[in-house]
């Protein structure tokens, strides 16, 4: 079993994108922008955005982080969407999800310019992934295929099953796999909570991909032997042998599905640091699809 290690994979791509950065520093060029929007005070919400403007700051990018209390209203966010659009500084920006009920996310992630939604998840760049066209990919779906090829991992022809179908994970990196790219070229079969015989189906995998929030849901019974595993899943659980009371736990029984496989990632420290590193590409990049 080889340890799939997102933490240093991110390290790989933050290199590359610090010399990057650097090269447009001494030609005097733009450098890279991200806004970052957080509503309310939810524990790992707060998490994930700190540490997109921490690895901001850590590969020379600027960044902006905007903060409002949780019953901000939905126009005064909106509001706030269309200045970002305006704001020719901002590269790119992203708001947090999940949102407080009272705000409908999908009116929020439709308002955001197309070419500065860096997190992927506008329906004009769901579209154009599906056909793949140049636009921004979904961040996590795009660190998984990153984290795949980057450890030479053969993807084409390979029997994939992914477990979960968020519109933010689980559906688009079922179409990103499927897609004739490389990676990709994958038979995939998505699965969800009334899918039947699912233990049938995951035990055929060559690819499992488990992103659903369930920690230890996959177990060593429903892994082929040599089966690679990525493991979405970071729920936080009670451990009061850590200083802050909780541990993040993988939607994977780790322990015992690792001897089984040829590749796995862990958690912490395989998917999330992929999903920022693919967050920074996608910012670069806001500014070639602009013209910056
Ligand atoms: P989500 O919106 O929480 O949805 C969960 C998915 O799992 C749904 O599609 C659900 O099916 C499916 N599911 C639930 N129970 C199931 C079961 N018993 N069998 C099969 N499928 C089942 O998903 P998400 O937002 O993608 O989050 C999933 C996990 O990934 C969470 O732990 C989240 O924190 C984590 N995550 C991590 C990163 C990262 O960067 N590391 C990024 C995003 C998310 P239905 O559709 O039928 O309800």
């Amino acid at each position: 079993m080889q340890l799939l290690d997102g933490k240093a994979t991110a390290q790989e791509i933050r290199e590359e994108l610090k010399n990057a950065v650097d090269a447009r520093r001494s030609k005097n060029e733009k450098i890279p922008h991200l806004a970052a929007v957080l509503v309310g005070n939810d524990g790992g919400s707060l998490t994930y955005v700190n540490a997109k403007v921490k690895a901001c700051e850590q590969i020379g990018f600027d960044s902006s982080l905007i903060k409002y209390d949780a019953q901000v209203t939905e126009e005064e966010l909106l509001a706030k969407v269309h200045e970002l659009n305006n704001d020719d500084k901002i590269d790119g920006f992203i708001v947090q999800l999940p949102l407080p009920s009272h705000i409908d996310e999908l009116k929020v992630t439709q308002a955001i310019d197309p070419l500065k939604d860096v997190d992927g998840f506008h329906p004009e760049n769901l579209g154009k992934m599906v056909l793949n066209l140049p636009g921004f990919l979904p961040a996590t779906p795009a660190g998984i295929l990153q984290l795949l090829k980057r450890n030479n991992i053969e993807t084409s022809g390979k029997d994939c099953v992914v477990i979960g179908r968020s519109n933010i994970v689980g559906m688009p990196l079922s179409i990103m796999l499927a897609r004739s790219t490389n990676p990709g070229n994958c038979t995939v079969t998505l699965t969800h909570s009334r899918t039947k015989d699912l233990k049938e189906k995951v035990l055929k995998a060559d690819i499992i991909i488990a992103a659903i929030g369930k920690p230890g849901f996959v177990t060593a019974d429903m892994v082929k032997d040599g089966a690679v595993i990525v493991d979405v899943g970071t729920t936080r659980v009670e451990d009061s042998s850590k200083k802050n009371g909780w541990a993040l736990k993988g939607d994977v029984a780790f322990d015992e599905v690792a001897p089984k496989c040829s590749y796995i990632t862990p958690v912490p420290g395989g998917v999330g640091p992929m999903t920022i590193a693919s967050l920074m590409i996608n910012t670069l990049q806001s500014m070639e699809l602009r013209g910056k």
